[in-house]
């Protein structure tokens, strides 16, 4: 049986500095500890071979747990872009291939939407965060972010895609805000705070 002590500490689930940087941000909980699982001997990221998004951030809370015993909380994120049938999709992270990079993804998004007009780059981020404990109850959420996708890259904050997407209603793309603006909007500020806000009435 887990102390209370442990009962409210947990593992985030993510090896990418900006993401684990971003959900502690969103998940700070009175009388929760978060603890990154890049810092645990002997982590290693899982392979997110899951068809779909809950999939993906179940596999890694369930990977976390198995190695650590505490509760773990993880997150998968697309790109949905409308004009290219939902791709990347769940494969967001390796779109331009196995040796994918940042750039390398950003490029082949915007040769795939070459030509394309703007009012047919519409697009979104979907996000699910999940959390699960060691006796295999599970809980999930998810928030997603409307935009289009920019013609060229602009703006050095975030990360990933966030370059080239604009927000609906936005002017900068989402490397154009800070972190505190993207954090209030973002597609994993809302699957975040859903999650934090299920998990704060237990
Ligand atoms: P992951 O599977 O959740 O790590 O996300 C897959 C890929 O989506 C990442 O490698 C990034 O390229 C992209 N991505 C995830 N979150 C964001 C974000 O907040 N902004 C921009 N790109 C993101």
């Amino acid at each position: 049986m887990a102390s209370a002590t442990e009962a409210r500490r947990f593992v985030v689930a993510t090896f990418n500095r900006h993401k684990a940087a971003e959900l502690h941000a969103l998940l700070a909980l009175p009388g929760v500890t978060l603890v990154p699982l890049a810092d645990w001997p002997g982590a290693t990221p899982p392979e997110e071979h899951g068809a779909t998004l809950l999939e993906n951030a179940r596999l890694k809370a369930r990977a976390a747990v198995l190695l650590t015993g505490l509760p773990a909380i993880a997150d998968d994120t697309g790109l949905e872009v409308d004009a290219i049938n939902g791709a990347p999709g769940v494969h967001a992270a390796r779109y331009s291939g196995p040796d994918a990079t940042y750039a390398s993804n950003v490029a082949k998004l915007l040769r795939e939407l070459n030509g394309v007009p703007p009012e047919r780059r519409g697009a979104r981020f979907r996000t699910v965060c999940a959390v699960a404990w060691p006796d295999g109850v599970e809980l999930s959420a998810d928030g997603a972010l409307q935009g289009v996708i920019t013609e060229v890259p602009r703006g050095e904050n975030g990360f990933g895609y966030d370059p080239v997407f604009m927000p609906a209603g936005e002017t900068r793309t989402v490397a154009e805000l800070t972190d505190a603006e993207k954090n209030v909007i973002s597609h994993r500020a809302k699957a975040a705070r859903l999650l934090g806000a299920l998990l704060a009435k237990l």
